[in-house]
């Protein structure tokens, strides 16, 4: 596997950062993670602007314009004769020195791998995942925002320890008020008397690509979708749950807590919002 790093292919064992790098010392830095399609790259240009406005909100300066990042996406799928995958874009400070102060950091490094996808189990597609709760709180937006996609993903880790440790691999986090924010690595969805319903960004949600498809999906499908406050009790009871994320695509939940959701089965709008979903990613997206 050849990477993409600051701006040279280098073979996977020359694929390197300096224990220096303060996205190493410290998790600063922002990343993305896209989904490679029959050769074509879905929505590149959304991720590419939610890497820059993540780096705006950590006063990072990307070293690179938006279209030459998307076209080193493209070189780096390339290179790897790469058809079908997961592309991760990773933008961290770059060396500094053993002190906090982000600024003493010369230059970000960019990385960029294209790979195979490590998708869930077969049988989590199919059945549904079963959900817990996870004691970890995501983080409040006033300090770390789980809007920035920061390589500071230590809440989501111990939230994911809590679901492996569970027997499970998904865990739905709520903030600090108690409302549904999002998953680990994923955005939630129910569905209610035939409404679409989702946590605001506000409740410590990512903006999700997958979210938005999802939401943009429903718009033509005559779907309502409403963004507001889920509580744990909203989710158990709901007539259907699902989950979006660019790796996991649309994944049927089949329970949270042992609550069983509706029939416990995929449901009919989940069903359907994940068929015009894999339809539009084999429809759309950036030749590489
Ligand atoms: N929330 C979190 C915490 C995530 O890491 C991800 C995956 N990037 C998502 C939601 C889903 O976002 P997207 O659909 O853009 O992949």
């Amino acid at each position: 596997m050849k990477i993409y790093l600051d701006g040279k292919f280098v073979d996977e064992a020359d694929a390197k950062i300096s224990v220096f790098d303060h996205g190493v010392l410290y998790g600063d830095g922002v990343f993305e993670g896209i989904r490679l399609y029959s050769g074509r790259i879905f929505r590149l240009e959304q991720h590419i602007d939610r890497l820059f406005d993540s780096a705006k909100a950590i006063m990072l300066d990307i070293p690179m314009s938006k279209a030459e990042l998307c076209a080193a996406c493209c070189a780096t799928c390339r290179e790897n004769k790469l058809v079908d995958g997961y592309i991760r874009l990773v933008v961290t400070r770059g060396v500094g020195n053993l002190g906090l102060n982000p600024f003493t950091c010369k230059r970000p490094s960019i990385f960029i791998i294209a790979a195979t996808i490590e998708l869930y189990p077969k049988a989590v597609y199919e059945k549904g995942v079963e959900l817990i709760t996870a004691a970890t709180m995501r983080n409040h937006p006033n300090a770390v925002s789980p809007a920035i996609k920061s390589l500071n993903y230590l809440n989501n880790i111990l939230a994911r320890i809590e679901a492996v440790k569970a027997g499970t691999v998904e865990a739905l986090m709520l903030n600090g008020q108690g409302f549904v924010a999002e998953c680990t690595g994923d955005n939630v969805f129910i569905c209610r008397g035939g409404q679409l319903q989702t946590p605001p960004s506000s409740a410590g949600a990512l903006n999700g690509i997958t979210r938005s498809t999802v939401m943009e999906l429903a718009g033509k499908l005559g779907i309502p979708v409403r963004e507001m406050n889920l509580t744990r009790y909203d989710v158990m009871t709901a007539d259907e749950c699902f989950l979006t994320g660019s790796a996991a695509e649309i994944v049927p939940v089949a329970s949270l807590d042992g609550r069983v959701i509706g029939t416990g089965k995929p449901g009919a709008l989940t069903l359907k919002l994940a068929a015009a979903f894999h339809k539009l990613t084999r429809a759309e997206g950036t030749a590489i």
